[in-house]
């Protein structure tokens, strides 16, 4: 598929204008396909993350932003609107710079986020801000009460880099529309689906400056300010558990509000009742997007019984899964984001050998692709649902496939696992399938096919999967503080 040339912005927006950083560094960003180093984009500095918060805190405490719903949902439309004209733009962007594969641009990279943003801008005028409550007695005397919900101020938000336009919308959306203002900082290896934003912001939207800053930066500490400035009130993360932990740390000494979207680890369980020739082969759909998806369900859990007929279906569905150029419409896999991911995922590749899986298929780089970052749809059997590969997060096309005895059995392995973000359960009994999913520690789960993605769906972790919610009301009232108001009592 042929894609619109890249035209990217390659400037930080702050304080409404975009600006190269302050040292006049850039930084370059690589096509993971191809190896081609597309372009620069502004290296943004500490002083520039700063000069952001700077920008960021007085637009929140100096305008009316926050009270003004009207002003702020007609600004969050012209953003949406503006997106739909840099569609095929933001396509490209995402394509090159991430390895999107085109096929999966739709939903999951370019079209669908850009719908979520007609969302956030209803919601920021239709939210009911103020509610009034009933009377209560206290001390012998009636008194009124306001239930009031404003934007909670300052948002820090991180993104990572594996769906980038997508994870940007996500927090932009309910951080603009609850009223917060917010300074973003995208991942160093896709950068341009940050700062095309910014472009269109600047350009294309009454949103006043200061209310939204964009810096992208070659370091991931910059990203540290973030989490560590008193004038941030909020910071909102999706990326590892690792780095969820440190930005905890650093939101400690000044007691932020702390909204993560972390790692996970999720099982399909297939019931002894499904119906194995269309479940099982369809477990190869974790290898798309490279594997690159925190809610991707890489631990398949099959029943004893029928162990030996998932292990054949689901080597066969690996080993005819179109994977490759991102340009082709019928791959659904590109490459890994980088080279330092590709050895990492190769890393575990290994683990998993040493330490007594049976490789079925896969394992390696593939030998049909000369350039890029790419590694072979990969199964394991025989895991030991307790060994390093089934617990630790690979982030790439690696699925561990593990019996099970009953479906007591099943839930415990599915939830031995220090995550809790996403999971699938089939059965040929829809009841049953559903029982085993409400056992089952996790913020989404699939029955028998059932999708439960939506803007409109709360999205989030249980256990080291994440604290709070994205997306859906619960989304955005992460982003909301609560002030209850004691009135008089009426006549
Ligand atoms: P990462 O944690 O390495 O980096 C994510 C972002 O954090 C980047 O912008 C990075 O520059 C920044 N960062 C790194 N160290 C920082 C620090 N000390 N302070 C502040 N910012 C810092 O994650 P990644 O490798 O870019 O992304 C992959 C991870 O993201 C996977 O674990 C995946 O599961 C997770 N993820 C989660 C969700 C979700 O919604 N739960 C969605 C997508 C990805």
């Amino acid at each position: 598929m042929a894609l619109v040339p890249l035209a990217p912005e390659t400037r930080n927006l702050i304080d409404g204008k975009l600006v190269p950083a302050s040292n006049g560094n850039t930084f370059q960003n690589q096509n993971p396909a191809t190896e081609e180093i597309l372009g620069e984009v502004a290296d943004g500095t500490k002083d520039d993350m700063l000069a952001a918060v700077d920008a960021a805190r007085r637009a929140f405490d100096e305008s009316d932003w926050s009270e003004n719903h009207e002003f702020r949902a007609k600004c969050v439309r012209q953003l949406y609107e503006g997106m739909l004209e840099e569609k095929e733009q933001l396509r490209s962007i995402v394509v090159n710079e991430a390895g999107a594969c085109v096929s999966l641009s739709g939903f999951m990279h370019v079209d669908n986020p850009i719908e979520m943003m007609a969302y956030w801008a209803d919601k920021a005028a239709s939210y009911p801000y103020e509610q009034p409550m009933s009377q209560v007695e206290f001390a012998g005397s009636l008194h009124g009460r306001l239930l009031r919900r404003e934007a909670a101020g300052v948002v820090g938000a991180i993104t990572p880099w594996n769906v980038p336009l997508y994870l940007n919308i996500a927090k932009l959306g309910p951080a603009l529309a609850s009223g917060c203002t917010l300074v973003l900082k995208p991942a160093p290896d896709t950068p341009w689906s940050a700062t095309h934003l910014g472009k269109i912001i600047a350009e294309k939207t009454d949103i006043p400056a200061g209310v939204c800053n964009i810096v992208a930066s070659s370091d991931h500490l910059t990203g540290e300010i973030l989490s560590s400035d008193p004038r941030i009130d909020l910071v909102t993360f999706t990326g590892s558990t690792a780095t969820g932990r440190r930005i905890m740390e650093c939101a400690a000494p000044t007691l932020k509000k702390v909204f993560l979207e972390l790692g996970g680890k999720s099982a399909n369980i297939v019931l002894d009742d499904a119906k194995f020739e269309a479940v099982v082969p369809a477990a190869a759909f974790s290898c798309s997007h490279g594997g690159q998806g925190c809610a991707i369900t890489t631990r398949l859990l099959v029943p004893r019984t029928r162990y030996e007929q998932s292990l054949e279906l689901v080597k066969t569905a690996f080993e005819n899964w179109n994977y490759g150029d991102p340009l082709d419409p019928a791959n659904l896999q590109g490459p890994l984001i980088s080279k330092r991911q590709q050895e990492r995922v190769l890393g575990y590749i290994e683990k998993g050998k040493q330490e007594g899986a049976r490789l079925l298929t896969g394992g390696g780089k593939p030998s049909h692709l000369e350039k890029g970052w790419f590694v072979e749809p990969t199964v394991f059997a025989d895991v030991d649902p307790d060994s390093t590969i089934a617990q630790e997060e690979i982030f790439g096309p690696v699925l561990c496939v593990i019996p099970f005895e009953d479906d007591d059995d099943a839930v415990r392995i599915a939830n031995n696992s220090v995550y809790g973000l996403s999971g699938a359960v089939t059965s040929g009994d829809l009841d049953r399938a559903l029982s085993v999913a409400k056992r089952i520690r996790t913020g989404t789960i699939s029955v028998n096919g059932g999708q439960w993605f939506h803007v409109d769906s709360p999205f989030g972790g249980y256990k080291q999967s994440g604290l709070g919610r994205e997306n859906g009301l619960q989304g955005f009232e992460e982003y909301l503080e609560t002030k209850m108001i004691g009135l008089p009592a009426k006549g």
